[in-house]
């Protein structure tokens, strides 16, 4: 019995597509695919892509599946795959079925394999040869002259450029005789003349379609490989895929996925278009305007949890009166639905990216974030390589991290705001060791004092930042500015940077009353 039968038994008054659409979630198991094409690196946009499918089938307790369409040979560069795999195993989406890595190898796992198409070309060769034994697909001969010339000739007569069906009255005799002859051909679906085609998107509700916009598909290139339009049905039908979702770019091959469903009797999936991802002045999401590739933003330091949370509020939202901005992805999983998709483009705002990132970073435990600035080479940077030995330790890297934490947009920008922490020497202008309108013999003898404080000192004070703030603000007592201003340009040489407490605590004391000294010796008696 079809699930249609099931549905109509079910005895609802009221038909709308989405109790249908419902009922259809409650009685299948469900599956979904990301289908990549292995062509460079993984956008942005695909991302979403996968994290939308990935979502919509986990919250189901479905199956993610994962299969690479490679069947443009053309297009393919090399290492691309493992790219892509890559970076969705980093970023935590990993498929239950399809291909995963292992040691850098690619290795396919699940019972509807292979799940590289090149590997299915046997398949999509007899489904093809199905069709034209059923008189639904024919062998076209017609050489890339010939249909350039047609085109012209249909453009300049004012029509619409499409295939004259040259080719659809060939006799299978005919055919043969051709084939024999080593003459190339393809195989072309044939499109039903006149008709409608309606479907309910997911997204988009009710689109509807006409097969006069339509050109006979070629479904077997002449290289004997599928086009994407017969191997994305067979292969989804054949995998058990109930939901495909995927970008709008899709939208118009959808209708001719269905003429090829109904030619095989095959039941189609469920289908979803996600809005296109634009820039901030609305054009289409382009390199021009910054990166696209998402190893590009995991290069420069952008948390595989922010990128997640980031990507998927890309035209989706959890609801009205909703404000929570931070999802976990078990959360999202939880909370997503593709009725709260907006059928709008949205926007890529990477201010909005660099907010979320230093969320994420400020509720990072410490020792998780150094291992990820590590993991991620921040560290190997010309800052910090040519700084003095002691500066490049794990204990004063990690001191700095501690400071800068609260602040940083990216992992990459580690270091950047206070260079001053990774040089021997620093050099400022003495003016700026006083304090509003106060004199530098009152910034002199301020760093006099702090120096006292700091040279009797136990060398064990630096261990417990809090301790060093306790005795550094007793010092200072009520007038803050007059002592802690000239410490802090002393340690920092810098108009801004992190408080004399945090300085000093990341320095040691060595390099603390090195630098004390230095700026006494800068601020001589007036
Ligand atoms: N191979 C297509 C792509 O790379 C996938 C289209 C689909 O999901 O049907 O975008």
């Amino acid at each position: 019995m079809s699930i249609l039968d099931l549905w109509l038994q079910k005895g609802d008054n009221v038909v709308t597509s989405d109790s249908y659409s419902d009922f259809f979630i409650m009685t299948h198991h469900i599956r979904t695919r990301f289908a990549p094409s292995p062509t460079g690196f993984l956008h942005v946009g695909g991302l979403r892509t996968a994290l939308y499918s990935y979502l919509f089938a986990k919250k189901r307790g479905g199956d993610f599946v994962l299969r690479i369409e490679d069947t443009d040979q053309k297009r393919l560069v090399s290492g691309a795959i493992e790219g892509l795999l890559s970076v969705l195993e980093t970023v935590g989406l990993r498929c239950d079925e399809g291909l995963t890595l292992r040691e850098g190898i690619c290795e396919q796992h699940g019972d509807h394999g292979p799940y590289i198409q090149s590997e299915r070309l046997p398949l999509y060769q007899k489904y093809a040869n199905e069709l034209v034994s059923r008189g639904l697909a024919y062998h076209c001969f017609c050489t890339a002259d010939r249909l350039t010339e047609m085109r012209e000739i249909q453009i300049a007569a004012k029509r619409a450029p499409r295939y004259d069906r040259h080719c659809l009255t060939l006799s299978q005799e005919e055919v043969e005789a051709r084939q024999n002859s080593g003459e190339a051909s393809v195989i072309r679906f044939r499109i039903p003349d006149d008709r409608d085609i309606e479907f309910t998107d997911l997204i988009r509700g009710t689109v509807r379609f006409h097969t006069r916009d339509m050109d006979d598909q070629v479904i077997i290139k002449s290289d004997g490989f599928p086009t994407y339009h017969l191997a994305v049905v067979v292969d989804d039908h054949l995998m058990e895929i109930t939901h495909v979702i995927r970008g709008e770019e899709w939208l118009p091959s959808t209708p001719k996925h269905i003429l090829i469903y109904e030619a095989f009797g095959w039941q189609a999936t469920e289908f979803g278009h996600l809005p296109l991802l634009l820039n901030p002045d609305k054009s289409k999401l382009s390199k021009r305007q910054g990166d696209v590739a998402v190893e590009d933003y995991l290069a420069k330091g952008y948390l595989k949890e922010a990128l997640i949370n980031f990507v998927a509020l890309l035209g989706w939202n959890p609801g009205k009166g909703e404000t929570q901005e931070i999802f976990t992805l078990t959360e999202l999983v939880e909370k997503f639905d593709l009725e709260k998709v907006n059928k709008a483009g949205a926007v890529f705002d990477i201010k909005k990216l660099d907010w979320m990132n230093a969320e994420y970073i400020k509720r990072m435990d410490i020792d998780t974030l150094f291992a990820q600035l590590r993991e991620g080479h921040f560290f190997e940077k010309e800052l910090i390589r040519q700084a003095p030995d002691f500066m490049q330790t794990d204990i004063f890297l990690k001191r700095v991290l501690t400071i800068e934490q609260d602040r940083l947009a990216k992992l990459s920008e580690f270091g950047e705001q206070n260079p001053f922490f990774f040089s021997q020497h620093i050099e400022y202008d003495n003016e700026l060791l006083r304090w509003k309108d106060n004199s530098l013999d009152s910034a002199r003898s301020a760093l006099k004092q702090a120096l006292t404080i700091l040279t009797d000192a136990d060398e064990s004070l630096w261990n417990e930042h809090s301790q060093l703030e306790k005795i550094l603000l007793e010092a200072a007592g009520e007038k803050r500015g007059d002592f802690l201003w000239p410490l802090r340009v002393a340690l920092s040489g810098a108009q801004r940077s992190p408080s004399p407490f945090d300085c000093a605590w990341v320095l040691g004391k060595d390099m603390t009353l090195e630098r004390i000294h230095m700026a006494i010796r800068k601020s001589p008696t007036e």
